[in-house]
């Protein structure tokens, strides 16, 4: 007996080094690459990545190469529109793969196209969406240099074309669809780098974990790393569709019937002008936004053993009693800075109703009334926009 426990004891030191070796320390996400990508993405020298000019055409080549270098079986999905006006849709995509799952996959994207020049200004795109391309490329930086097989492929993919009708990621999900046996979720990020408003500057929405099963447990795993200095605000995607209408590439993955999630630190004044530049950018809240991507991601192999189907639309269950608790959140912080946010009586009088009613209220409000709220909110924040058409150009920008 006490020989065994001996030689066990020899045995587990000498292999004790081996065994720490296989499992080499988790990289961190490194702020100062966050920004070098954005600063490049977001340059005059890209010219606002609009589909056709010569802009889009070095960004597609930057986003290539910098997916090479990280050794990421890399390639590019292009696509000849049949309306003859429109630009090639150059899809860029990159895999992870996975020994144990490799039949399951798990969906990254942000768009990387963007406005350029648009009825006299020019757009360059910073936060829209040259934040949530650097996310990516970060973390495909440290999947290829730190490979831990994550229990499923990891498709990394950078949407062209989602400012016209999301019509790159249509495409992508399409055919990931027929290649995937099974997609256990979707993460688009569309966003991840500017407070929505003054006093809103350390949350992260994630919208749509009701679309899929487990994707709620998913989230709350990712939420339990984030320190006490961010919060993860979630909600049922259907609060911000008014009248149905979809906001960004994760539509094209429920299309398909793939568990999705929409992430983003909101629609700032900047949103769609020319004031969406670098030096608008919030560094840090874009680092812990792109943190808690890589935690959620990572904690995905704790739960594969859970199932991870699409809910059909008619059998989810979305929490509108907990939304409009979210939404009075939004309105605190918004109540908190009313000079800068630009508040008039009229609507502080309005949220302090909203808020004292939802948090009497042990019935959920109508789905109406949440998404009227929402509105008013996104409107409020316009007034501090240096850009009265931007909204009304971006709509007939889509169509030309
Ligand atoms: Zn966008």
């Amino acid at each position: 007996m006490m020989k065994k426990a001996v030689m066990l004891v020899t045995l587990s030191v000498f292999f004790a080094p081996l065994c720490f070796a296989k499992k080499p320390a988790p990289l961190p996400i490194k702020p100062e690459n966050l920004k070098r990508h954005v600063q490049y993405l977001a340059s005059p020298e890209l010219e606002g990545r609009k589909p056709g000019s010569p802009g889009h055409n070095t960004t597609v080549s930057y986003i290539e190469s910098q997916l090479d270098s990280y050794g990421l079986h890399t390639w590019i999905e292009e696509k000849t529109p049949w309306m003859f006006w429109k630009s090639t849709i150059k899809n860029i995509i990159a895999e992870v793969p996975s020994r144990s799952h490799p039949e399951k996959c798990i969906i990254l994207a942000a768009h990387y196209d963007h406005y350029g020049d648009l009825f006299g200004d020019h757009l360059l795109g910073a936060n829209d969406n040259a934040t949530g391309v650097a996310t990516l490329l970060e973390i495909a930086r440290i999947l290829g240099q730190n490979p831990v097989d994550l229990g499923a492929t990891v498709h990394i993919v950078f949407p062209d074309q989602e400012e016209a009708f999301i019509s790159g990621s249509k495409r992508i999900a399409s055919w990931l669809g027929l290649t995937c046996q099974q997609v256990v979720f979707t993460m688009t990020l569309d966003m991840v780098g500017k407070g929505f408003f003054k006093g809103f500057d350390n949350h992260l929405f994630v919208f749509g974990a009701e679309s899929g099963q487990s994707l709620p447990e998913l989230v709350s795993e990712g939420k339990k790393l984030q320190g006490a200095q961010f919060s993860i605000l979630d909600a049922p995607i259907s609060v911000l569709e008014v009248f149905g209408v979809a906001r960004s590439d994760y539509a094209s993955f429920r299309s398909q019937k793939m568990p999705f999630l929409f992430l983003t630190t909101g629609m700032p004044a900047t949103y769609h002008t020319a004031a969406d530049t670098i030096d608008t950018i919030d560094w840090a809240l874009h680092a812990k936004a792109s943190k808690f991507v890589l935690d959620t991601l990572r904690s995905y192999p704790r739960l594969s053993s859970a199932t991870f189907g699409y809910i059909e639309k008619k059998k989810q269950k979305p929490d509108y009693l907990a939304a409009s608790r979210q939404i009075s959140l939004l309105m605190d912080a918004m109540l908190k800075f009313p000079g800068e946010n630009r508040l008039n009586s009229r609507d502080m009088k309005w949220m302090k109703k909203k808020q004292q009613k939802w948090a009497r209220a042990t019935k959920a409000p109508s789905l109406w009334e949440l998404q009227r709220a929402v509105v008013r909110i996104i409107t409020i924040v316009g007034r501090n926009s240096t850009d009265k058409a931007s909204y009304f150009k971006s709509i007939i920008g889509k169509l030309l």
